[in-house]
């Protein structure tokens, strides 16, 4: 019996996991990646040392115009199944705060052992091939590069999306997508920071270059048209733009699909929210009282950082800056700064169980390309490896209709 004939576009995370579960049920598998070599975003994660999955899997960690669709294919390839795939393959993983990272402290570890495991599967990775176009023609799937049609039984589209500056998120995968009639949720930035103006009257528009550089503790909550509607805590980073840090990434999926949708968008920013409003007027008044001789800013000397201190102090209200301070979100920055996408191919066509399309037979997604996207954590890498073990175990094994 002939091998079924796999074919794989991107050779990212989900790419390279789809690549290896095929192989493992007998498939003759080949990768089309247009860069140089495989797996360079997996290198970069983690600041280098790639938080590849969490052992808390909340559902909230995944969002997306339905983020339940993530739990059929969590359900699959769950997190242990991550852990003990990736202790086989010689990843031993260290725990920090719940995400898992290689104790090489290396992200490259990841994709060479990916790239190890899924070569001595067979698993052709053809390198510096762009795919530009990927049709049916009697039953078989043609796979258009620019110098080669290669044929498959089935296809995954693993292109990842068009977030980050490493370079092969192009975005090229909604196009192929697109061309084979499934619809596209609009792809935004996620996972970044946010361009912001300080929002009240009393506050001067020049006010954020003052505090660019600081980094401090904070919860900061998103208001659309006036609805809160997430708070994050954790270390800010505020900057001349705007703010950012963890927390600010969080939320930040929706504030820029609130501001895509043309609703007011605002944060309000805690600095001490350890403090409730009355613990904190107690606070700043036993403060006043032990130190007399102290001016306002050098009052709150040893509570923040000194740039802060010169924002807050020049607000109308300080009580109130420290705990509502208001900034209004003018943008988010763009897709080169964005660690991921939130929207992609519209989940709806898509069949949770398998990750095949629900227009095509034999067509399969995986990854980021997926209108999924997950919180800072290792969420995104595991919604790739689940995806990409799903999608991979059944391009290979669904009937061959040919
Ligand atoms: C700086 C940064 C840090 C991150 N850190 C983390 C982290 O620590 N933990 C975490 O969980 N997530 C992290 N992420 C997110 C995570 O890296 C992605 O969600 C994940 O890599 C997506 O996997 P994927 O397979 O869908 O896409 P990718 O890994 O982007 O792979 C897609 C591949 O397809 C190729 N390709 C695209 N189009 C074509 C085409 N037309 N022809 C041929 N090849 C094509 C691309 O070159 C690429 O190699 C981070 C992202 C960034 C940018």
């Amino acid at each position: 019996m002939n091998k079924k004939r796999v074919l794989i576009v991107g050779g990212g995370a989900s790419g390279l996991m789809a690549a290896i579960m095929a192989a493992r049920e007998g498939a003759e598998v080949t990768i089309l990646e247009h860069n140089e070599r495989p797996g360079k975003k997996i290198c970069a994660t983690g600041n280098g040392k790639c938080n590849l999955t969490n052992t808390e899997m909340p559902a909230d960690a995944f969002r997306g115009t339905d983020a339940e669709f993530v739990q059929d294919v969590l359900k699959q390839f769950p997190v242990a199944e991550t852990i003990r795939f990736f202790t086989e393959l010689g990843i031993y993983t260290v725990n920090k705060n719940g995400g898992l990272y290689p104790r090489s402290a290396q992200a490259s570890s990841v994709t060479d052992v990916l790239c190890m495991e899924a070569r001595s599967r067979k698993v052709k990775i053809k390198t510096n091939e762009h795919v530009t176009n990927v049709f049916r023609e009697q039953e078989i799937w043609k796979v258009l590069t620019e110098g080669w049609t290669y044929e498959a039984d089935s296809v995954i589209l693993a292109n990842g999306s068009c977030a980050s500056a490493v370079s092969g998120s192009d975005g090229s995968g909604y196009e192929l997508a697109q061309n084979l009639g499934h619809q596209i949720i609009k792809p935004l930035p996620a996972l970044t920071g946010l361009r912001c103006q300080p929002s009240a009257s009393g506050y001067s528009r020049k006010l954020l270059s003052l505090w660019a550089g600081v980094r401090t503790a904070g919860e900061v909550t998103v208001f659309v048209d006036g609805i809160p509607v997430s708070s994050q805590k954790g270390e800010l980073q505020l900057t001349d733009y705007g703010i950012s840090g963890i927390p600010v990434f969080q939320l930040s999926r929706y504030a820029i699909r609130a501001l895509e949708d043309g609703c007011d968008v605002k944060l309000s920013v805690n600095f001490l929210p350890e403090f409730s409003p009355e613990a904190l007027h107690a606070f700043l008044d036993s403060r006043r009282k032990n130190c007399p001789y102290k001016n306002e800013p050098e009052m709150l000397t040893g509570l923040f950082p000194d740039k802060l201190i010169k924002v807050l102090c020049q607000a109308p209200d300080l009580e109130k800056a420290i705990h509502e301070f208001p900034l209004h979100v003018t943008a988010g920055l763009d897709f080169k700064q964005a660690q991921v996408c939130s929207g992609g191919v519209d989940t709806s066509e898509i069949n949770p169980e398998t990750l095949e399309s629900r227009i095509h037979k034999n067509l399969f997604f995986a990854g980021e390309l997926i209108d999924i996207d997950g919180t800072c954590g290792g969420y995104n890498l595991q919604w790739a490896w689940s995806s990409g073990a799903v999608a991979g175990l059944h391009a290979a094994v669904t009937h061959c209709s040919i």
